[in-house]
């Protein structure tokens, strides 16, 4: 007799383009770090969704405000205003210390949306020679799967079949201030990097690097960019990852829990001297700033602040990370992180870990075959991280 679980996942598998690996797993139900499949098995959530479940599953002030909006008004694209858009810009641009708000729905849309803005700035304000403009990147970046975002990726086979790539990316070594400074030319436009790469395995820049990268930016009239889809909004154990090194970017992308795991939303923020290049007809959405994704958005936010879940995410990664650095297992290669955003980097590939892990109850995905990523909702408890642990050192024994 076949499982609901497993006649799902045949569905799935049979009829989806196949550009995901899933763990076998169908999740049917779930809330705060907990899901449960169809057969009623539960599992803690070590992953979030990457990062779009800062706030956990179905948090009910979340919920709440996605009701009450459904009940209003869901959509007027912005041929029209909306009475939740002004609000939802009021309160990113306090947070973030910026005065514009470009709104988006995807990470990738908003990474697209940077480009499109920088590329603009350069030409209208910095005086670059049309279409010379050039942004510089980091080798192992991720920042989505759009054309703009693949063509400014290292991983050939980000790109492998899509050809042409776009042009005016270059790539340095992630952390590598001087190959910054050697890349930048007057076309410069920006320089784009995330302060944590997570798709890359939790990969932490040398100390300073940030700091170095602002300045260096600043001396050549570069916007000085930092994708925080992945790494910001607490999930580092600082509102955003670039206060680590209180550096102040020009632009800041966010994406992934602003949605609170509900809505997809994301925004570009930046001050009008940047965003400013943009006018009607030169960008748009239908659905970006749409009144549920914002009044969501707005829910969610204030939850990271009620929750203190930036500290939160600080005082219980410090300690998960203490606890597995304690483990000893020659598998293990490293552990590093921020907060509750952690890699265990392993000497062989994590699948396998990973499956045992899922078969005691605890999801989470290897991210370049060789990191277990653990990045739990900051929602979690001291004492469901030491559940997790109990599980954990089952299969490091
Ligand atoms: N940028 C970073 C740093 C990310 O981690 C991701 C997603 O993992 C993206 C951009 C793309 O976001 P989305 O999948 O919402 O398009």
């Amino acid at each position: 007799m076949t499982s609901k679980s497993t006649s799902v996942i045949e569905l799935t598998e049979n009829l989806g383009a196949h550009n995901y690996h899933p763990l076998p797993i169908v999740v049917s139900e779930a809330e705060g770090v907990w899901v449960k499949d169809p057969e009623g098995n539960q599992y803690m959530d070590m992953l979030s969704a990457y990062s779009a479940l800062n706030q956990g599953h179905r948090h009910p002030k979340i919920i709440k405000a996605l009701i009450d909006q459904a009940n209003r008004v869901t959509l007027t694209s912005r041929a029209f205003h909306n009475d939740q858009l002004g609000p939802w810009y009021e309160k990113l641009t306090k947070m973030t210390g910026k005065n514009m708000v470009l709104p988006m729905n995807t990470g990738a849309e908003a990474v697209e949306s940077a480009i499109k803005v920088a590329r603009r700035w350069a030409y209208d304000i910095k005086g670059v020679e049309a279409n010379k403009a050039e942004i510089i990147g980091c080798n192992g970046n991720f920042h989505g799967r759009t054309m703009g975002a693949v063509s400014l990726s290292s991983d050939k086979e980000y790109q492998r079949g899509f050809g042409p790539m776009l042009e005016g990316f270059k790539l340095i070594p992630y952390g590598d201030a001087d190959a910054l400074k050697d890349a930048i030319t007057p076309n410069t436009a920006a320089f784009i990097v995330e302060p944590i790469q997570g798709e890359a395995g939790i990969v932490m820049p040398p100390k300073g690097f940030l700091k170095a990268a602002e300045q260096i930016c600043k001396e050549h009239n570069v916007l000085f960019i930092t994708d925080e889809i992945q790494t910001g909004l607490a999930r580092t154990g600082k509102m955003f990852a670039h206060q680590w090194e209180e550096v102040t970017p020009d632009i800041i992308i966010l994406g992934k829990a602003l949605g609170g795991g509900v809505m997809p939303i994301s925004a570009v923020v930046a001050n009008s001297d940047i965003l400013g290049v943009l006018n009607p007809g030169s960008h748009g959405s239908t659905f970006g700033g749409n009144p549920l994704a914002c009044a969501v958005s707005l829910a969610s936010l204030e939850v990271l602040e009620e929750e203190k879940l930036t500290e939160k995410s600080l005082e219980l990664g410090n300690y998960f990370q203490e606890q597995l650095r304690s483990i000893n297992h020659p598998t293990i290669k490293e552990v590093r992180g921020s907060g509750l955003f952690i890699g265990v980097e392993l000497t062989e590939p994590a699948r396998k870990y990973c499956e045992q892990l899922m078969g005691l109850g605890l999801l989470c995905k290897e991210t370049h075959d060789y990191v277990i990523r653990f990045a739990p909702p900051l929602v979690i408890t001291k004492e469901e991280i030491d559940w997790a642990l109990e599980k954990i050192r089952v299969v490091f024994a």
